[in-house]
């Protein structure tokens, strides 16, 4: 995944709210967010915390040739996260964090997190745009893709048409969901999040897609469904042009454990 090279800054917490009973809303503060581009919703962003016995993260230098790190201060805890909504009028920056269960620094972070807390951005980066212009689109994901999938959708026209298929802890995450084009069709799983795939899901969601050339593919979510959806997707004659399918987490694994296989799997679907 390609993060533009915006130098890296450090912003505050301004406000964190429950949006459902798994999920909570980070709202950022800081002078270097009234550049930030209005045009990437759901855009990926790299989010560094500091690492225990640090109150703020050490940030790095984006170079042509990658982050250097400072060599005096411990390395933060990196994590991948996406573009809720961004006002760069009022400096602000909303990211929602998904409360797994399984214990997590950022999502332990999110939980707790008070006004004023300090946390290290870099991005945004990954596809632009993130939903090529298409007549019709497919959205597929779970919680951790739900912020993104709410940002894209409140980015397209009234006469967008579409399916989206949400796999969500429970109802109470199901709610609120903001504009939604008329011509879009939401669907909701209700469930545990895990490492298993559920087939039968899987099917109607291939069911409902439209032959290759009519349409746009978005997928995120846990590894073993992004990559069985790809390739239910691929096996339907839908070319990689036509698709974005990134797997955003792997149950059992941290980011840190999951950050080089992320990438073979992009890499192979780069080639397949
Ligand atoms: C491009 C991109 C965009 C993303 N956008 C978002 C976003 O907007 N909001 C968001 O919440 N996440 C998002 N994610 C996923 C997020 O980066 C991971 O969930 C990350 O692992 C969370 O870090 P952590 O420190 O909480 O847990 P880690 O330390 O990474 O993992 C600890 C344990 O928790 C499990 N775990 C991690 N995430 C989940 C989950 N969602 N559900 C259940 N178990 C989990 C792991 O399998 C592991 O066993 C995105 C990922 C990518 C690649």
């Amino acid at each position: 995944m390609s993060v533009a090279r915006r130098p890296p800054a450090l912003l505050q917490v301004a406000d964190n709210q429950a949006v459902s009973a798994h999920r909570r809303r980070i709202v950022l503060a800081g002078a270097s967010l009234a550049d930030f581009p209005l045009d990437r919703p759901g855009a990926h962003i790299k989010l560094f915390f500091a690492p225990a016995g640090e109150t703020q993260p050490a940030l790095p230098i984006v170079t042509a040739d990658g982050p250097v790190w400072p060599t005096d201060r411990p390395r933060p805890i990196v994590r991948t996260y996406s573009v809720r909504h961004v006002d760069p009028a009022r400096c602000r920056l909303s990211v929602d964090f998904v409360m797994h269960a399984d214990d997590g620094p950022a999502a332990a972070w999110a939980a707790t997190a008070t006004s004023g807390a300090t946390v290290g951005l870099a991005g945004p980066g990954g596809p632009m745009p993130m939903l090529a212009a298409a007549p019709y689109y497919l959205l597929v994901g779970d919680l951790s893709a739900l912020p993104a999938i709410e940002a894209l959708l409140a980015g397209l026209p009234d006469t967008a048409r579409g399916d989206v298929f949400i796999h969500v802890p429970d109802e109470d995450d199901a709610a609120r969901l903001p504009h939604v084009a008329p011509g879009i069709s939401l669907h909701w799983r209700y469930g545990p999040a895990d490492g298993r795939v559920d087939h039968a899901w899987c099917a109607q969601i291939i069911a409902q897609a439209p032959a290759p050339e009519h349409g746009f593919a978005w997928v995120a979510g846990e590894n073993a469904t992004v990559i069985a959806l790809r390739r239910m997707l691929r096996d339907r004659g839908w070319p990689r042009e036509a698709m974005y399918a990134v797997p955003y987490w792997k149950s059992q694994l941290t980011e840190e454990r999951y950050h080089a296989e992320r990438h073979q799997v992009m890499d192979a679907f780069d080639v397949d």
